[in-house]
């Protein structure tokens, strides 16, 4: 027998199998890890295909060297979705075949952790005499008895009811009444113990998409999108359809955009499946991961709930992949090979057979301009559960509270609605909407953000030299003394640190109780985790937070949400800054009044009559999308067009900038006079938005691609030219989560 075998080693030179014999007593199976000998060294790699015979010089071809572990660690399909992927991406197939295991798998870096167990010997009918037998020692007569239920039992355990176990074990042993043998011990990660709670009874809605999901197991056609509002009780589908699928024998996979910003899915998954529950992402230990990952390829656990990469999760006979929140951005991967989550799902259902539900209150534009067109089935739920009332959107125009004196960054109606909810012994979460771009320059007295005459995108505020810029086309203009529109005198770049805010909230409201979560208090394994319990426990009244507190809490005491900053994802230089704006208000309007007691929503904004705020406020998802689509279609953005760029990231900005400019240069040269040119419709060299990085430079060459078969000629080109020498790191990004 011969096995052909990818090597794992990323490399274009040899992404080809190589033909390995297989030795006698050797048994491998195609997605077998193995060790082979090549070159002077030992590498890993993966069993592709047996054959039978060699199609070349017998005595040249060397022998696999070792099996690494018992079982194949790849799985059919997935080794045909990484075929995909390889081709998709432009990459090795090892590279892609990577995607699918551990890290920790490869390079032998993690040690299966295995613990003494013992186990009786003797056949069930003799028990009793042999008890008998061992009159003289009461140790020997216990051990027997607790091993007489056939199970094995760690040494661990029985130490602990029998002192010294050892020595009545070893005389067992001895006798050939017991063995003692070594047993995998599984790591299993910390998920918050709660009681399960009964089934709710379905509400209409949850019922109607449940009867179009539930047949589906049996025949999956299109993947389907349920758009249902925030509240809508869109989990105990996922739960519901899931628990269908186990019933037929089949697993289930969701993802969620950033486990620790969804960690109520989890509990609430783990109190209705305990353990046939596993949870994969980067949080946990690598022991850990590796055992979660272990315990699902072998079948203990047939439901998955992991970030991105766990739609990779090797499930047998899989039955559902759920995409929860598929408008997120951390559904594209940012390392090489990138992919898309939603995409891979796609991909994998169709392959495997299984459902694919992408769900969502704020569908990506994308995605539900897929279902309009009948790719995607849609499934609406447009109320929430027991006729609960979607919160009631009060829109502040902050440039009138600042004509009024109001200085300060909370609005007189946000202030009186906090100390009303404060004296009814309520809670409220206030949301600062902040990353770390660059800042946008905006007036505080008429609201006008200061944007590229050409390009329709904010300018950027670089403090350094005191200049505004365009990161589209490169304008450069001195930042103004006064606001261009109205020559009001408050003009300054956007940002407030959700920090400043805390110190403000616990002057204003002493004895409230404020819980921060942000980007520096979040950091320690479990602090998610305990902010979310502690507020949940009422030890606090306000809870601040960015991004993080956005979408998927879900706290029944909540009865005021603000959006102090609303306008700041607004002016990100990117093209999506609409649709992330309105997605994020939408989320965070989602998270009042969830249990009995009716929510209201303070949004603060200095764009009132922006459609995205004005959608958000309304909670109108159709309208927004309407014009947003209308919007991408006459500026050729995605998803009519694709953007793709070289990133250039180097020490010195000008040797990022020089090597962006020479290679579009090469591909106006290779292409300029094509046919294929005409696919590109814009291409720029510049740097980056984000022009420093970790003390890096960037620097991007920007295109606007238009989707057409023959565009993957180019792309295929481009990853060769990403693939050069350079005096700077060169990687090509096709659709990026963003374009910073
Ligand atoms: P969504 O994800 O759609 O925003 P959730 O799944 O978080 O909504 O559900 C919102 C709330 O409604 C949760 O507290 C959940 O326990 C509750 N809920 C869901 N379905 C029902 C039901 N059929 N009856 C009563 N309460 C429900
Ligand atoms: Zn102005
Ligand atoms: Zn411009």
């Amino acid at each position: 027998m011969y096995a052909e075998i990818i090597v794992d080693i990323a490399s274009e030179q040899v992404d080809r199998v190589f033909t390995y014999r297989v030795p006698q007593g050797m048994e491998l199976a195609p997605g077998t890890r193995v060790q082979v000998p090549f070159g002077p060294r030992m590498k890993e790699g993966f069993v592709i295909r047996l054959k039978e015979r060699a199609d070349f010089d017998e005595s040249r071809i060397k022998n696999v060297a070792a099996r690494l572990e018992a079982y194949p660690a790849l799985l059919p399909p997935l080794m045909a979705l990484a075929e995909e992927i390889r081709q998709k991406a432009h990459c090795p197939l090892c590279e892609a075949l990577r995607l699918m295991i551990p890290a920790e798998m490869r390079g032998g870096r993690i040690k299966v952790k295995t613990e003494p167990y013992a186990r009786l010997l003797i056949p069930p009918d003799r028990i009793d005499e042999a008890i008998q037998a061992q009159k003289r020692s009461k140790k020997r007569q216990l051990l027997i008895t607790l091993l007489s239920d056939g199970q094995a039992h760690p040494l661990e355990e029985l130490r602990g009811m029998i002192r010294d176990v050892r020595e009545p074990l070893n005389y067992l042993v001895e006798k050939e009444m017991a063995e003692v043998f070594d047993k995998e011990a599984l790591r299993s990660p910390y998920y918050g113990r709660v009681d399960a709670p009964p089934d709710p009874a379905l509400t209409d809605e949850q019922r109607e998409a449940l009867s179009e999901l539930i047949p589906a197991l049996q025949r999956p056609e299109k993947p389907f999108l349920l758009h249902g509002v925030t509240g809508s009780g869109k989990t105990e589908v996922y739960i519901r359809l899931v628990r269908e699928a186990l019933k037929m024998g089949k697993g289930a996979i969701i993802l969620v955009p950033e486990i620790v910003l969804t960690p109520q899915m989890i509990t609430w998954f783990h109190s209705r499946f305990g353990n046939a529950m596993a949870v994969l992402h980067s949080r946990l230990s690598a022991g850990e991961r590796f055992d979660e990952w272990r315990r699902i390829r072998l079948g203990d656990a047939r439901i998955v709930i992991g970030a991105r990469s766990a739609v990779f999760a090797p499930v047998e006979n899989l039955g559902a992949i759920i995409v929860d929140e598929e408008h997120e951005q951390t559904y594209l991967s940012d390392r090489f090979p990138q992919y898309d989550a939603r995409e891979i799902a796609a991909s994998r259902g169709k392959r495997e057979g299984a459902v694919v539900l992408l769900s969502s209150a704020t569908p990506s534009v994308y995605s539900y301009a897929m279902a309009r067109r009948g790719d995607y089935m849609l499934i609406e739920m447009p109320h929430r559960v027991l006729n609960r009332p979607l919160p009631r959107v009060h829109v502040v125009d902050m440039r009138e509270e600042l004509r009024l004196g109001n200085h300060g960054m909370f609005s007189n109606l946000l202030q009186q609605k906090l100390d009303d909810c404060i004296a009814r012994g309520q809670q409220a979460m206030l949301f600062i909407n902040r990353r770390g771009y660059a800042s946008s320059v905006n007036c505080r007295k008429c609201g006008e953000t200061i944007k590229c005459s050409r390009c329709d995108v904010s300018l950027t505020y670089h403090s350094f030299d005191h200049t505004l810029r365009c990161h589209y086309c490169g304008g450069i203009q001195p930042m103004p003394k006064t606001c261009p529109a109205c020559g009001s005198p408050y003009i300054r770049p956007m940002g407030i640190g959700t920090q400043k805010v805390e110190e403000e909230l616990n002057k204003r409201f002493p004895g409230a109780g404020v819980i921060r979560m942000d980007m520096d208090t979040t950091a320690g394994k479990n602090a998610h985790f305990e902010l979310v319990d502690r507020f949940r426990a009422g030890q606090a009244q306000i809870l601040l937070g960015t991004q993080m507190i956005a979408k998927g809490l879900d706290f029944p005491q909540v009865t005021l949400v603000g959006a102090v900053m609303a306008d700041m994802t607004l002016n990100f230089p990117d093209y999506r800054a609409a649709e992330r704006t309105f997605q994020l208000l939408v989320q965070v309007a989602g998270r009042a009044g969830r249990g009995e007691k009716p929510g209201e929503v303070v949004i603060q904004t200095y764009q009132p009559d922006h459609y995205a705020i004005a959608g958000a406020a309304a909670q109108d998802y159709r309208a927004f999308f309407t014009r947003e689509f209308d919007r991408r279609k006459a500026d050729l953005y995605p998803p009519f067009t694709m953007m793709a760029r070289f990133l250039c990231e180097a020490r010195e900005l000008s040797v990022a900038l020089s090597v962006a400019e020479s290679i579009k240069n090469q591909v106006l040269k290779e292409f300029g006079d094509t046919a294929l040119f005409r696919r590109i419709f814009f291409i720029r060299a510049d740097e980056a938005p984000i022009n420093r990085i970790q003390d890096r430079a960037r620097a991007h060459v920007l295109m606007k691609l238009l989707n057409h078969p023959d565009t993957d000629v180019l792309l295929a080109r481009f990853q060769e030219l990403a693939g050069g020498e350079y005096p700077a790191r060169v990687q090509l990004e096709i659709n990026p989560a963003s374009l910073a």
